[in-house]
């Protein structure tokens, strides 16, 4: 317990005969770990399921709406794809319920789950006010001209003597933005204030410049790559959130100019839909030329422990999957070479946070945390520790590029907690 309330990451008895592993993490507690004066607020990273306390207890009509669909919709006869994903939603099933029963005798966890929220939490460093779209700034003709002002600033441990206080003014768009320091940065523009972890980068961009981050030398290449697409689907065009894109466009993603030449661990999220589970199996994986090994599921659940939705709930289920598989290097005919091989059917469980926002099991340099690594850096090939890109990001993390049309999204300082 000690160790998971500075990882985040607790490895549950999984008590059963299979072996399988079950992990419960705490998404606040892991980003935390990639800065050293800011704290990520779990008020906020939250806000979805921690109700303030006077609306707890309440549901509200949009929600008993939705149950009232749900339960109608539950009865319509499925088609031949919606069989195929059943059939595979059966095969999980009993995985996940045995990873849920599993969660649930855990009184130690349950009683974090029922405490995510630190009562003084709050007051965060700006208040509540939206940051700017920076995926409408981005398209607009003065995209070029917009600026970012990183402010370093070292102090050494407390006393007034400040060693080192430097600002450096950047273009926004289309640049590669690089904090190498040890130190988090405070970050202005368009008005407001964002914090960039420790050892992390990010390129805010389109899908064309994409290219911009294929390294010259093969061996500056990624090891790990952390791959979110904006799927089309029904739900995210309807709160119109971020644009989305269509499947074939992913075909092209560099995904081999991206990996290091000893090769690369490639994790797609993706959505339930069977048929971008067959897309993703018989065209993009091949494409890429990835070779599939394992799935992860994410099993969504509240601060009471249950799940988010029901389990066999047929367009609303309460996890998602992250397809694991290898990419080899330049130059290397087969598969690349793993200390470890990947364990089939690993189950995450966490409480969501914002719509369409994944835990963060990506980078995070800090390798006296072994648990953390277990959750993908030590499957990655190649040198340790493993380089590591995340496409379509909306947060940052040390140790970890971030790309996509708005990588800076959750780092506004509404996020944060102040001192
Ligand atoms: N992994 C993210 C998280 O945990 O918050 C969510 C990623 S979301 C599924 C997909 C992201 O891709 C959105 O931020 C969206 O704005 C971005 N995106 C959509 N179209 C894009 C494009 N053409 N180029 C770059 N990014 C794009």
């Amino acid at each position: 317990m000690s160790s998971f309330s500075k990882s985040g990451i607790y490895r549950l008895d999984s008590n059963n005969s299979n072996n399988h592993i079950i992990y419960f993490i705490d998404p606040v507690r892991i980003l935390n770990r990639s800065y050293t004066r800011f704290q990520v607020s779990p008020f906020k990273y939250y806000s979805r399921f921690l109700k303030p306390k006077h609306e707890q207890g309440q549901t509200r009509d949009s929600e008993n709406l939705n149950k009232k669909n749900r339960k109608k919709r539950k009865f319509h006869r499925l088609n031949e794809r919606e069989l195929v994903a059943d059939q595979r939603h059966q095969e999980a099933r009993s995985l996940l319920l045995n990873a849920h029963e599993v969660l649930l005798r855990d009184k130690e966890i349950l009683s974090v789950l029922c405490n995510l929220r630190d009562d003084d939490d709050v007051c965060c460093l700006s208040g509540t006010k939206d940051g700017p779209c920076f995926i409408e700034h981005g398209s607009v003709w003065q995209a070029p001209m917009y600026e970012i002002c990183l402010h370093f600033c070292t102090d050494d441990g407390g006393s007034a003597l400040v060693q080192f206080d430097q600002q450096q003014v950047v273009p926004l768009y289309n640049n590669l933005i690089i904090n190498d320091t040890s130190e988090d940065v405070e970050a202005a523009t368009l008005d407001n204030c964002y914090i960039i972890p420790r050892e992390s980068c990010f390129h805010m961009s389109n899908l064309e410049q994409l290219h911009a981050l294929v390294p010259d030398k093969p061996d500056t290449g990624f090891n790990l790559i952390v791959i979110d697409p904006p799927w089309e689907n029904r739900s995210a065009h309807q709160k119109s959130v971020y644009p989305t894109v269509p499947n074939r466009y992913f075909l092209s993603l560099p995904i081999s100019q991206l990996t290091h030449t000893q090769g690369s661990l490639v994790a797609l999220w993706v959505t339930n839909r069977e048929k971008l589970r067959r897309f993703v199996e018989k065209e993009l994986f091949p494409t890429w030329g990835v070779s599939y090994k394992a799935v992860v599921y994410w099993l969504k659940v509240k601060v009471d422990g249950s799940l988010i939705s029901e389990l066999d709930l047929f367009h609303h289920r309460p996890y998602e999957c992250l397809l694991l598989g290898y990419r080899h290097g330049k130059g290397m005919d087969s598969e690349p070479l793993t200390t470890k091989s990947l364990p089939e059917n690993q189950v995450i469980i966490s409480v969501p946070g914002d719509y369409s926002r994944k835990p963060p099991i990506g980078g995070i340099l800090n390798l006296h945390f072994s648990v953390v690594r277990e959750l993908l850096l030590d499957y990655a090939p190649g040198p340790k520790p493993a380089r590591c890109i995340e496409l379509f990001a909306r947060e940052l993390l040390a140790g970890c590029t971030s790309w996509g049309n708005e990588p800076l999204h959750f780092q506004h300082s509404r996020y944060f907690l102040s001192d």
